[in-house]
């Protein structure tokens, strides 16, 4: 398989390429045409496989940036994570016009939060409890935003995370397409996916 087989636009494209990726890992092979159907996806996989773009690809490409809302949030446990994981979304959509990313964790200024999302924002990448808040408060609005993106989600839900994530779903669509990925399978993931995920497509590597 070839980044081309999946009928990416242009400027995708571009970024991968970009970025140095000749050809897709397993993990993207199995997850970026299931995601691009819009399926609920629960991966299996380790840091190293090119998990985080087996997710942003199918999210960048059904991001309109003619559109001013949040179309997509990825939850990682880590502010290190969060910097990281928004900065592969940046290099991947290089050259989506418009495309806003941003990344949001506790510890920092929630105003300075406040303020970035005055303007248009299309992906925030955060961890649970800040942006849990900004959605309590009517600051961050989930309401049409049709990607929710767990990464590490056995850390994730290994802390009193749970609850958190649990409140945060309440904010989206019914309809959200649910992507989690997760280096181990302990029942708190098992829990989740059963619970929250609609008839999801496992992937083993
Ligand atoms: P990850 O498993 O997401 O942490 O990615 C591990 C590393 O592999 C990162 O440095 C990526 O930039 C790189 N990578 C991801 N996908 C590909 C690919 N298809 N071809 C080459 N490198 C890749």
């Amino acid at each position: 398989t070839d980044f081309e087989d999946f009928y990416l636009r242009r400027e995708l494209l571009m970024g991968i390429f970009e970025a140095g990726f000749e050809k897709p890992s397993p993990v993207q092979e199995e997850a970026i045409p299931i995601a691009l159907m819009g399926r609920d996806i629960i991966a299996r996989a380790k840091n190293g496989t090119g998990k985080t773009a087996a997710f942003i690809i199918p999210m960048l490409e059904k991001i309109d940036t003619s559109v001013d809302s949040i179309q997509a949030l990825i939850l990682v446990p880590t502010r290190e994570l969060a910097l990281q994981t928004a900065n592969v979304c940046k290099t991947l959509g290089k050259h989506i016009n418009g495309l806003k990313v941003m990344s949001s964790f506790g510890g920092t200024s929630l105003k300075d939060d406040i303020m970035r999302l005055n303007d248009p924002i299309h992906v925030i990448v955060a961890t649970p409890g800040r942006v849990l808040d900004l959605a309590s408060r009517n600051i961050a609005d989930f309401s049409k935003c049709p990607f929710f993106i767990m990464d590490e989600a056995d850390k994730l839900l290994s802390r009193e995370f749970t609850k958190t994530i649990e409140d945060l779903l309440v904010f989206f669509p019914k309809d959200r397409q649910i992507m989690l990925f997760s280096a181990t399978f302990p029942l708190a993931v098992k829990s989740f996916m059963d619970k929250h995920l609609t008839k999801p497509y496992e992937i083993n590597l």
